[in-house]
């Protein structure tokens, strides 16, 4: 019964529709998910993942793209694009190619970029078809930020909570597990109907719980 309402991503689905003009390029072995919001004419992007999976994306055809946080599994394809942005913290963590705060290791190589600018806590971009709301959300790390797709209430949540009600790790060096249970009610007291995590399943909320 629960299990039905997950929307499972498997490993061989390409572009996957999760509602009306929002689409996921799922993340692979690690990869973090890229969400594909079709404003009509262009897209918005929330992460880009590290992989090529991205190229089937035409660069020109993406109006913005929001980083939810700067580990490399979600930024790592962002070189591709012009009109990046993510939190202030976020926006440092890459200026400053800070390699343990964005997880970089050996044999992971991404293209250095520097995103356009920062979206802060409640701003809100209202474009043809979408109205995003930015919302800190420190706990897996400091420079975490959800996005809140108000119209469809659909909340975008990077890796500060999955489906089933798993939480990011809070064990990384900007990690902020002080914080974690004030974003958790934070994210609990918005009105979504699907949780957008950047990796694993999709989550409606009628079956949402906080283990
Ligand atoms: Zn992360």
């Amino acid at each position: 019964m629960t299990k039905k309402l997950l929307i499972k991503i498997l490993e061989e689905d390409n572009v996957k529709k999760i509602t009306k003009d929002v689409y996921i390029l799922p993340g692979r072995k690690g990869d973090s998910h890229v969400y594909i919001l079709d404003d009509g004419d262009g897209y918005i992007l929330i992460d880009t993942g590290y992989s090529d999976k991205i190229k089937i994306i035409d660069p020109r055809k993406v109006k913005f793209v929001f980083l939810t946080h700067s580990h490399y599994d979600h930024i790592g394809q962002a070189w591709r694009f012009t009109d990046v942005y993510c939190s202030y913290r976020c926006f440092r963590y890459i200026r400053d190619w800070d390699e343990e705060i964005l997880l970089l290791r050996k044999g992971i190589n991404i293209k250095k970029f520097l995103p356009t600018g920062v979206v802060k806590e409640g701003d809100v971009v209202e474009s043809n078809r979408f109205r995003l709301r930015f919302f800190e959300t420190p706990s897996h790390t400091d420079d975490s930020m959800a996005v809140f797709e108000e119209k469809r209430r659909l909340l975008f949540t990077g890796d500060v909570l999955f489906a089933r009600g798993l939480i990011g790790r809070i064990d990384l060096k900007n990690s902020v597990p002080d914080e974690l249970d004030k974003t958790l009610r934070r994210i609990l007291s918005l009105p979504w109907k699907y949780l957008l995590p950047g990796h694993g399943p999709i989550e409606r909320r009628e079956i949402m719980r906080i283990k």
